[in-house]
């Protein structure tokens, strides 16, 4: 196991292989049985290339063996950040193969975030897109290479012919004696939605997610005449692995690769290639029910749409079998591990009401109160659990993980959660510092850090305010005593310091002073009722 990664206490890795959850199955060595079943299907799909499987096995094949020949090493960490385009699913699966491990950065960050995931996972290479959206990813790259002192390599997709950035075409070799890997190793990593000021990395070994993904395939009944749609980032937990891109590929299915969840190419691409299942956030979901209100458009190959990554209101949830013609799973999951979905055969109630189960017989789950004691059943309280494919420790968070973890194991989600009587997970809210904007996860803490380093801003606590569309938007508390920036100039200073575009504050509001707790602590609470309700008073100074 990887230095800097925490693992399953021996007796319980034991039995979940005694059990036949861990089978000791490395990702790369799988795709090659996928590729042995499946030949001349197709794999991928990308506008109009097409992909097959014994196509992807070889192009994966000469990539590990491209990767070696450029110097990255077997256990080395590579931030890996592309859209969705099958050159991500083909970087993966040949880091997969030589057991190097990628780092799954979200196509949307920027220089704050790519040298924070460089520094934190000491990594070696950065794989970019070339100018994607109109940024400069190369440029990026030439940056990351001068800043982070252990970062060797550079790779692009579209690449400018400059000598310090390869291109990706040109990382291919004849396969020739890759290095064994072991599937109780770390396979990649994903990252937190951001408790902490800072994403943290949480490692997925070959085991945890083979399970993971080969538990939800089967949850949803998928099989080789399934086409998934991947609408949202293909680097997010949920469209990687629930079932997802590598789920469907288990399977002997299609996936297809939407640049975007918008629905006009969504449903264009659903109709041309008859996508019977996707995943979007409950945001996307209520773009699409608009969109077919409008202009309804042909999506009957679609038989099941995953809704979750936040909230699905029961109203915007009994609107989506009538209005998309296809069944509603409900989905709460966490890249840290931990997915409940709803059941085909669930009565049609909870699904409207409920976030189903725990995939896994295996998955513990607690409901404690603010002493870690359990609740009664129905009562809601934080969301412990720990299982075969949940994390026992961020990556190289030592002090972090003895708060994120109790001592023995559990993970603390930072969810507020209840069970109904049937065992069936009600999500309630959450205790955690995070604004879910969209599906993105925004960290307070790391817009505040950012807001503070204007020079005219001496506090700031950043929090959620309620939003129709968005679920959730990002509402900035400031205290600056002298002349006030406007929200324009500060959204300039975010983005000069390089905070990807979707963590910019949405609106601001100066203040005199913060309410505080009984303890001295800004009173969050108290903030987010006043965001929410502009005709509340702000008198906290006489308060606090
Ligand atoms: P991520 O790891 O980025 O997928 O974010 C996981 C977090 O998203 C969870 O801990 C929840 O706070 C939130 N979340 C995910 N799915 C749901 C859902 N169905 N309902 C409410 N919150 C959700």
């Amino acid at each position: 196991m990887l230095q800097g990664c925490t693992p399953w206490p021996e007796e319980t890795a034991a039995r979940y292989r005694r059990d036949g959850l861990w089978r000791g199955e490395a990702l790369g060595d799988l795709l090659r049985d996928w590729a042995r079943r499946y030949g001349s299907a197709t794999a991928l799909v990308h506008g109009e290339r097409r992909i097959s499987y014994r196509d992807l096995d070889a192009r994966v094949d000469r990539m590990a063996a491209g990767f070696l020949r450029h110097g990255v090493r077997p256990g080395e960490r590579v931030v890996l950040q592309l859209p969705n385009v099958p050159e991500f699913v083909i970087v993966a699966f040949a880091l997969f193969r030589m057991g190097a491990e990628p780092v799954f950065s979200l196509a949307s960050h920027r220089a704050s975030e790519i040298r924070h995931l460089c520094e934190l996972s000491g990594a070696a290479a950065y794989v970019v897109p070339g100018t994607h959206r109109g940024f400069d990813h190369v440029a990026l790259a030439l940056r990351m290479l001068d800043e982070v002192p252990t970062l060797r390599r550079a790779f692009a997709l579209d690449a400018p012919g400059d000598a310090a950035v390869t291109p990706l075409a040109e990382v291919d070799a004849e396969p020739a004696g890759l290095p064994p890997v072991d599937p109780s190793d770390v396979a990649f990593f994903l990252l937190s939605g951001g408790t902490t000021a800072l994403p943290k990395l949480i490692p997925r070994t070959h085991d945890d997610y083979a399970y993971q993904v080969r538990t939800v395939a089967e949850l949803c009944g998928l099989t080789s005449a399934d086409v998934y749609l991947a609408a949202l980032p293909v680097e997010f937990n949920f469209t990687w692995g629930c079932p997802g891109v590598v789920g469907t590929l288990a399977s002997g299915g299609r996936v297809v690769l939407a640049d975007d969840p918008a629905p006009d190419d969504c449903f264009a691409a659903i109709e041309r290639e008859r996508v019977t299942i996707t995943s979007v956030v409950p945001t996307v979901a209520q773009l699409w029910l608009e969109a077919m209100e409008w202009e309804p458009a042909g999506l009957s190959s679609l038989r099941m749409i995953q809704i979750g990554g936040a909230r699905l209101q029961p109203e915007l949830a009994a609107r989506i079998e009538p209005g998309l013609g296809c069944r509603l799973q409900q989905v709460f999951g966490m890249a840290e591990g931990l997915l409940s979905m709803s059941r085909a055969d669930d009565d049609p109630a909870s699904v409207l009401e409920t976030q189903g189960r725990p995939i896994s017989p295996a998955d513990e789950v607690r409901i404690v109160d603010e002493h870690g004691h359990d609740v009664p059943p129905g009562v809601a309280g934080e969301l412990f659990t720990r299982g075969p494919y949940t994390l026992r420790g961020y990556y190289r968070a030592q002090e972090h993980n003895r708060r994120a973890f109790t001592s023995d194991g559990f993970y603390r989600t930072g969810d507020v959660a209840r069970l109904t009587p049937e065992g069936r997970l009600v999500i309630e809210g959450r205790l955690k510092d995070v604004i879910i904007r969209g599906g993105d996860k925004i960290s307070a803490g790391e817009v505040e850090g950012h807001l503070l380093t204007h020079p005219r801003i001496a506090r700031a606590a950043v929090v959620p305010v309620p939003d129709d569309f968005l679920g959730e938007r990002i509402y900035a508390f400031l205290v600056a005593p002298g002349e006030q920036p406007g929200l324009p100039e500060l959204k300039r200073t975010l983005h000069e310091r390089g905070l990807a575009e979707f963590k910019l504050p949405d609106r601001v509001e100066f203040v005199e002073a913060f309410p505080l707790t009984p303890l001295g602590k800004v009173d969050k609470k108290v903030l987010a009722a006043a965001a929410g309700d502009r005709t509340a008073p702000r008198d906290w100074a006489k308060e606090g």
